[in-house]
């Protein structure tokens, strides 16, 4: 048996009940086969996949919190601290009732090789908890975030670990979150990202995601000599990624018909209002069925359906797993040209082959979605040296790595002899700066 299968089979095995993380070990491995057969030997002496696979720590801990009725509530926190070859561990908090071990195992494994494309010194890491701040009061949440902290604090360091937002997870928690952080350890330092203006954190923070997003996907158009202005696209999500990524779409020229929450979705002819979009999501945190008050010719419908819109590009923006094989069918028959993933493992390994058979190009999120950490790190950078940057001067950088993703991810593809199969690129040139390092630094 080869090497990579027997790494997949001992990863199912050791990990039973841990579907995704099979999914993301099965996805990266795969596609790095052309590599690590070239190194059979001598990755097998070092163990080399066995580490990669296997995080360097994982927490899990008690969160007590007291609702406002004054019932005593208890949730799960975790933090894997995954990968440090390359840097501090670095990787958002996720904050929904679904989140489990095996969970933030694959959003970490994918964190390592994202955060390694961006060019940047930052390792992988991911955390979260199964609390639900949906319907949470702004004590509630930061009791919950209080508590949390109170465990994590001992784990993280400006050059240890650095965690940021992520699903559930925005400037109100991170701010929480901080200000606990602060009170334990009596320092000042750049231990999260995500933060607010006032405190350390970076302009162009908030929209870092979705306008990366569109950069990526603009480049890869090009690459392939199509020009992004005047296309058509289906976004799924209303959070933080999706806003921002409809936002820079349409700065761009492209009309986005569709955006979704966990309950439904919009069809707007006339292309979304992200105004109207902010003040429902960012102000009123409220439903999508609003958005019909804003846009009376718009459509709401309840449960999936924003990939069986025609549409040019897909840009799926809000969780995993929500892009299956019967949405890439939808998708190839409507004539789309490209998906960029915006969320973290939003399409299926069945739906990503049938894309990529199809001739759709086609932008893994450790990719697409690295925009957001790779500004994490520029914030990072900011707060070590005491200064703040501009809004164009974070943008510009931001513009520049996901240029030279792209460029990165479509030559470590054609090198070998993958051709625009982006999957495999981003995933080889991820791996190559981890293993020199990890190889490079013993057996730790
Ligand atoms: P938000 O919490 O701001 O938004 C998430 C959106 O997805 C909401 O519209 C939410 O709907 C929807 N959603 C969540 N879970 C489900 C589900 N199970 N089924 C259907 N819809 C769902 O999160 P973000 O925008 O920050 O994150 C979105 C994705 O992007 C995640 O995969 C995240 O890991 C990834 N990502 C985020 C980065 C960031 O900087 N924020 C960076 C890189 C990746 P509802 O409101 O109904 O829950």
């Amino acid at each position: 048996m080869s090497y990579v299968d027997e790494i997949i089979e001992s990863v199912v095995a050791k990990n039973p009940s841990e579907p995704e993380f099979h999914q993301a070990v099965k996805e990266v491995l795969e596609s790095l086969r052309p590599v690590v057969d070239a190194n059979e030997e001598k990755f097998r002496r070092e163990a080399l996949l066995e580490r990669l696979v296997e995080p360097e720590r994982q927490l899990k801990f008690r969160v007590p919190w007291v609702d406002d009725k004054g019932q005593a509530h208890v949730n799960t926190g975790y933090r894997v601290q995954f990968n440090s070859a390359i840097g501090p561990y670095k990787g958002g908090l996720r904050l929904h009732p679904s989140v489990n071990l095996g969970i933030i195992k694959f959003l970490g494994f994918e964190q390592i090789f994202k955060n390694s494309l961006t060019g940047l010194p930052i390792g992988g890491g991911k955390g979260g908890s199964d609390f639900d701040p949906k319907g949470k009061s702004d004590r509630e949440i930061m009791a919950f975030c209080q508590s949390f902290m109170t465990e994590l604090y001992k784990y993280l360091g400006e050059n240890t670990d650095v965690p940021a937002g992520d699903i559930g997870t925005g400037a109100r928690e991170i701010g929480y979150l901080y200000g606990q952080y602060k009170r334990l350890t009596g320092r000042y330092e750049g231990v999260l990202t995500g933060k607010g203006l006032s405190y350390g954190g970076s302009l162009a923070r908030t929209e870092a995601t979705g306008y990366g997003l569109l950069y990526l996907t603009q480049e890869m158009l090009k690459l392939n000599g199509i020009d992004i202005a005047g296309k058509t696209a289906a976004v799924s999500g209303s959070g933080n990624v999706a806003i921002y990524a409809i936002e820079k779409a349409q700065q761009l020229g492209v009309k986005v018909l569709t955006c979704s929450d966990s309950n439904g979705w919009v069809y707007d002819p006339e292309g979304i209002d992200v105004a109207a979009l902010k003040e429902i999501k960012e102000v009123k945190r409220a439903r999508l069925t609003e958005y019909k008050n804003y846009r009376p010719n718009s459509e709401y419908h309840e449960g999936r359906g924003v990939w069986s819109v025609k549409v040019d590009l897909g840009l799926p923006c809000a969780t995993q797993n929500e892009l299956h094989l019967e949405d890439a069918k939808q998708l190839v028959e409507n004539g789309c040209i490209a998906v960029a993933e915006g969320a973290n493992m939003p399409t299926t390994l069945e739906a990503t082959e049938y894309l990529q058979q199809h001739g759709v190009l086609f932008a893994p999120g450790k990719a697409a979605n690295a925009g957001g950490v790779a500004t994490s790190a520029l914030e990072m950078s900011q707060n070590s040296e005491r200064l703040s940057w501009t809004f164009e001067e974070v943008d510009a950088k931001l513009q520049g790595i996901m240029v030279n993703i792209c460029h990165n991810m479509a030559d470590a593809a054609e090198r070998y002899g993958f051709a625009k199969n982006y999957v495999v690129g981003a995933n080889i040139a991820g791996f190559e700066k981890v293993v020199d390092a990890m190889l490079a630094q013993g057996i730790v």
